[in-house]
């Protein structure tokens, strides 16, 4: 049992989530809330990062599972969060985009996930994506006017930030650090008259572009594909480069763990005792037929497999994983009474057991898994003194 359930709702994961599902719902949640995606709720991506920052951590996370958010902050094991865009650089495979202390050198990545089938995995495909870009204003190449037109910003001396002084009271004072509201932040400002029309002093303009995105045999959900040098395009910066993200989607009939691909295959009874045949449409549209021969009994979660029908490996398409069955069983709701004495004839013997003088009898029935829940708080709520009692006793499920 964990303690609190915040940092685990937040991703929308189980407390018991493997550390591949909470990298998975960082990955769609961080994508979607980044706020170049979505810049009106920037408190929502911080802890979304605050989240995956303690649970993708084993350490971080068993303190967290013991004593929740306040052993996270209070304990002196690092309450102080790193930047959400650090982390975020760091899971995308290092943007540096940002600007750090030391200035960017490199302009913003610009990521972006592409849902792909299982059968585009399987196959590989080729898909065409629409991005739209930051590029260089051609028109001014970048400097947002003409030559001269850009001046270091007089109030804030060209540092983008601003410092008001507040009285507090006699002699208390609060400094304050805002963005500079004449540049709101950028440091320079451009005589109006020579400002470059076409980009309206911005130094860069929107671009589409269509991106043919190749994805090979026997990529995986989360991996990504990068193109170098295609991303936002700023002045003075190299250009940053576009990331796509791989995000499969669930299938109907198989569940991908690794290279093996795993199915679950309903038999009737008269099936798993008498054999059967089964065909199994595979991700590239052929038929296989399974068999099992008469005589051979199929039990319900008996596990087999088909080997080399599994997901490709990439890079080495021919090698292939294997496709893992499970089996279930469906038993008939009902068996008309004169029809038993000839199963009887042709399943094993049953066992009579000696029953003692004395023995009680019982009717048997159906249970109810949130009948005994319900009585439970109920009880609870009811007599609160009691609620100490071992709850296990208070089961009744035969009646009398
Ligand atoms: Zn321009
Ligand atoms: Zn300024």
């Amino acid at each position: 049992m964990v303690k609190e359930t915040a940092y685990y709702d937040i991703l929308g994961v189980k407390p018991n989530a493997t550390a591949d599902e909470i990298k998975k719902a960082y990955r769609k949640l961080a994508l979607k809330y980044h706020p170049d995606k979505n810049p009106e709720e920037p408190e929502k991506f911080k802890l979304i990062s605050q989240a995956y920052e303690v649970l993708s951590d084993p350490k971080k996370r068993d303190i967290y599972n013991e004593g929740g958010e306040e052993a996270i902050k209070g304990g002196g094991t690092g309450g102080d969060f790193h930047n959400p865009f650090d982390i975020f650089d760091m899971f995308f495979g290092g943007g540096s985009g940002r600007r750090g202390q030391r200035g960017p050198s490199k302009g913003k990545n610009v990521v972006h996930q592409l849902q792909v089938s299982l059968e585009d995995l399987y196959n590989g495909a080729t898909r065409k994506l629409a991005l739209s870009k930051n590029v260089i204003c051609d028109k001014c190449e970048g400097r947002g006017g003409k030559e001269g037109a850009v001046q270091k910003c007089t109030t804030c001396r060209g540092t983008g930030m601003q410092i008001r002084i507040h009285q507090l009271g006699p002699g208390m004072v609060q400094q304050i650090q805002t963005v500079c509201s004449e540049c709101s932040g950028k440091g320079e400002s451009i005589n109006p008259k020579l400002r470059c029309k076409h980009c309206q002093g911005k130094k860069v303009i929107r671009e589409r572009k269509i991106l043919e995105v190749h994805i090979d045999k026997g990529m995986k959900d989360g991996e990504n594909i990068r193109f170098a040098g295609e991303g936002d395009q700023e002045p003075g910066l190299e250009a940053g480069d576009i990331v796509i993200v791989l995000d499969e989607k669930s299938h109907e009939v198989f569940k991908r763990r690794d290279f093996d691909l795993v199915m679950t295959m309903q038999l009737d009874l008269v099936e798993c005792l008498c054999g059967f045949h089964r065909t199994i449409t595979t991700l590239d549209n052929r038929t296989l037929v399974i068999t099992a021969i008469p005589g051979e009994i199929i039990k319900p979660n008996d596990i087999k497999c088909v080997m080399n029908e599994g997901m490709p490996m990439h890079r080495n398409p021919f090698e292939k994983g294997r496709l893992i069955i499970k089996f279930d069983v469906k038993f008939p709701e009902k068996i008309k009474v004169e029809q038993v004495p000839s199963l009887e004839k042709v399943l094993p013997t049953r066992k009579e057991p000696i029953i003692p003088d004395g023995a009680e009898e019982h009717d048997l029935v159906e249970f109810n898994p949130s009948e005994y829940e319900q009585q439970r708080r109920r009880e609870v709520y009811d007599d609160d003194d009691d609620d100490d009692m071992p709850g296990g006793q208070r089961v009744q499920c035969a009646s009398h």
